[in-house]
């Protein structure tokens, strides 16, 4: 069945990125009806929800499989009834970043370069997040703490980098985006930026023209790198605003998740680096292994299925296409490429 026959909800104008943002769907009875589902196609967990809420913006909705229950992006997205279970070795912590986080907002875990965390908000609430626990409260860069995290950052000769991430550092406005970039520029240590963004996957219209003048204007040489899972992430749009951004001198990268049910399989993981290559530039960096965060056992998938699935990869793919498999270890130096 086509999006055509969904409800009028899926079918509204297109509208600013903002306005996208306010619109998204936030709960799972909603997000179920508007895909023509209902509780009895396939549960799902208003508990799960209260502790992780759920926030779907509609761009994205627009691409899930009308009256599919196990459309792989509804999968990413609704809170389901697994996600309350309690499982030995899967805790709210695993990759102690609370240990690394050595002022408010930023975590400090390689040489080099440090994480800046602008803000707790996403634009999307994916289940599997690694940092759905991640105490946010405690980290909020208010005009306060972003002054003490610039000052770690100007006091540390040895970083070279910023890593925008979250939360979504795009959920800011262009303009605070360009204040915290002119901030940053003044340190004459660091050479580079790089975001690390969903936002524009599931919203493109954030791809606007001020956010392309405010990377282009700083004397940091800026990347992007995107988290996108399946080849039915990728259409026209967010082809179209993937170009744009690399066209204005910004290069692309991607990162995705394996995850259990929804991308692990050599057709689906091919297409996607094809794709996002062939259709918007967009070359791939790491695919994660999922971490054992609470709440997310249910995507887990072991390190021999991940190494099969690399390997099959391999086989079908030119060796710039295929991306690192990685595990994220705490207190080591690095990701762990597998
Ligand atoms: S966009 Fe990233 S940080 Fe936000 S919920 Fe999804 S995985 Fe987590």
């Amino acid at each position: 069945m086509s999006t055509t026959d969904a409800p009028q909800l899926l079918a509204q104008e297109r509208s600013s990125w903002q306005q996208q943002l306010r619109d998204a769907i936030r709960d799972g009875a909603t997000l179920l009806a508007s895909l023509g589902l209902s509780a009895e196609d396939g549960a799902w967990s208003q508990e799960a929800a209260r502790q992780f809420p759920v926030r779907v913006p509609l761009p994205f909705l627009r691409r899930m499989r009308y009256g599919d229950i196990n459309d792989p992006l509804l999968k990413q997205v609704l809170a389901v009834p697994e996600e309350e279970q309690v499982v030995s070795g899967w805790s709210n912590d695993p990759l102690a970043e609370v240990a690394a986080n050595p002022v408010p907002g930023l975590i400090h875990k390689y040489h080099g370069r440090v994480l800046l965390l602008p803000t707790s908000a996403c634009a999307v609430n994916c289940r599997y997040c690694f940092r759905r626990h991640f105490p946010y409260g405690d980290n909020q860069l208010n005009n306060e703490a972003l002054a003490i995290a610039i000052d770690y950052i100007a006091a540390d000769s040895s970083l070279e980098e910023v890593i925008l991430s979250g939360g979504d550092p795009l959920i800011l406005q262009d303009s605070a985006l360009y204040k915290l970039l002119e901030r940053l520029s003044a340190i004459p240590h660091l050479q580079r930026v790089r975001i690390h963004s969903r936002l524009p996957v599931v919203i493109p219209e954030r791809i606007t023209n001020d956010l392309l003048d405010a990377l282009g204007q700083s004397r940091l040489r800026s990347v992007m790198v995107i988290h996108c899972n399946h080849p039915n992430e990728l259409d026209d749009e967010l082809a179209d605003a993937l170009n744009r951004l690399r066209q204005s001198g910004v290069p692309v990268l991607n990162q995705s998740v394996l995850l259990k049910d929804i991308n692990d399989d050599t057709d689906v993981l091919v297409s996607l680096q094809q794709r996002l290559f062939d259709e918007a530039g967009v070359l791939p960096y790491y695919l994660h292994l999922p971490d054992k965060v609470a709440g997310t056992w249910h995507f887990d998938i072991d390190e021999d299925r991940a190494s099969i699935l690399i390997e099959a990869m391999r086989m079908r793919l030119p060796g710039f296409l295929v991306p690192r498999l990685a595990r994220e270890v705490p207190g080591e130096g690095a990701k762990r490429v597998l």
